[in-house]
C-alpha cells in the first residue's frame, strides 16, 4: 500500500494509473476504521482496479468542537487493516493540505431542504462541511465510483445532491450498514462507549426493529412513543429524534401508503456519545 500526505502526489499517481485504462474507487473515511469502512473497501476492490482510501478527521463537519477533539484516532491499525484489506493507496492528508484557504471561508452548498432536517436540524452547517470536504477529495481523486455507507442515509442523499450540482463523473456507491452479532451498527464511536453504555447501546437497534415490525399495526405516532420509550429506558440520555420518512425524499410521513418506501431513522446520546443509526421499512 502507498501511504501519501500531499494531494499534488496522489493526482499524479492517479493519473498515470488512469493513462493506462485503471478504474479508481474511492473510500473517504474519518479513520477508526472498523468492518463497516472495510466492506466498503472490499466492495471497491471487487468494482475498481485501484482503491484509494483516505483517512481525514475533518474539522468542518463538526459543529461540537468537543466532538471534533474526541474522536477516536487509531491510525496505527487503521493502516494494518487498509494492509490486510489489500488497498492501495491510502491517502492522509492534514488540514492545512485540504484547507490551504483556512478553514472559515467555503463557498456555500445549495442542498436544499435536505441541510436543515434530522441531521441537519441537530448539527447546524454539518453537511456544509460534508460537501466542502467531499468536493476536494473528489476534485483531488477523480474517483469512478465512490463507495459510502447507508448508516449516514442523510449523507449519502446530500452526496448525491453535490454530485449532481456539480455534474461530477463520479458514480456513488451506497453499501449496507454492518452490524455487531447483537445488531449495533458499526460506528468509530462506539470506541468511545465504556461497557455498560455498549450493552445498551443496541436498544436502537431493537428499537428501530420495533417500528419495522410493526409499520402496518401501529400509528406513526404510536412507532415513534414506542421507539423512544426503548431507547429512553436502556439508558440513552437524550433523544435528538426518531422519524419515520419517505426513503427517497426523507420528508417525515404522518400516515402510512402502502406503496412509499420508508425510512426510519434514529439519533440519540449514551454515555455523552451520539449515535446514529436507520432500517429501511
Ligand atoms: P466515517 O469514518 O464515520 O466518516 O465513515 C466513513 C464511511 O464508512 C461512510 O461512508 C460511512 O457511511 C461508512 N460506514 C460507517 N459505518 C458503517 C457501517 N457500520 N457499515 C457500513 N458502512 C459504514
Amino acid at each position: 500500500m502507498i501511504v501519501l500526505k500531499d494531494s499534488k502526489a496522489l493526482k499524479k499517481r492517479l493519473a498515470t494509473m488512469r493513462s493506462q485504462s485503471q478504474s479508481i474507487g474511492f473510500v473517504p473515511t474519518m479513520g477508526a476504521l472498523h468492518q463497516g469502512h472495510l466492506a466498503l473497501v472490499q466492495q471497491s476492490k471487487r468494482q475498481c482496479s485501484v482503491t484509494v482510501c483516505s483517512i481525514f478527521v475533518n474539522p468542518t463537519q463538526f459543529n461540537d468542537p468537543r466532538d471534533f477533539e474526541k474522536y477516536p484516532v487509531t491510525i496505527e491499525n487503521d493502516i494494518l487493516l487498509l494492509e490486510q484489506n489489500n488497498t492501495d493507496i491510502l491517502f492522509i492528508p492534514s488540514v492545512a493540505e485540504m484547507y490551504p484557504e483556512g478553514l472559515k471561508d467555503g463557498i456555500h452548498y445549495d442542498i436544499g431542504y435536505l441541510e436543515n432536517i434530522l441531521e441537519g436540524y441537530y448539527r447546524p452547517g454539518h453537511f456544509q462541511g460534508v460537501c466542502r470536504v467531499l468536493h476536494k477529495f473528489l476534485d483531488i481523486v477523480e474517483p469512478d465510483v465512490m463507495f459510502m455507507g447507508s448508516k449516514d442515509y442523510q449523507q449519502c442523499m446530500v452526496v448525491k445532491r453535490l454530485i449532481e450540482l456539480f455534474a461530477i463523473p463520479t458514480r456513488l456507491q451506497i453499501v449496507d450498514t454492518l452490524r455487531e452479532p447483537d445488531g449495533l451498527a458499526m460506528s468509530s464511536r462506539n470506541l468511545r462507549l465504556n461497557a455498560r453504555d455498549r450493552q445498551s447501546a443496541t436498544a436502537i437497534y431493537h428499537a428501530l426493529n420495533f417500528i419495522k415490525e410493526n409499520i402496518h399495526y401501529k400509528e406513526i405516532v404510536g412507532l415513534r412513543q414506542g421507539a423512544a420509550k426503548m431507547i429512553s429506558e436502556a439508558g440513552f440520555e437524550k433523544i435528538d429524534y426518531i422519524e419515520i420518512c419517505d426513503a427517497q425524499t426523507l420528508q417525515p410521513v404522518t400516515n402510512i401508503e402502502g406503496q412509499t418506501k420508508l425510512v426510519a431513522l434514529v439519533a440519540a446520546f449514551i454515555g455523552g456519545v451520539r449515535l446514529i443509526d436507520n432500517m429501511m421499512i
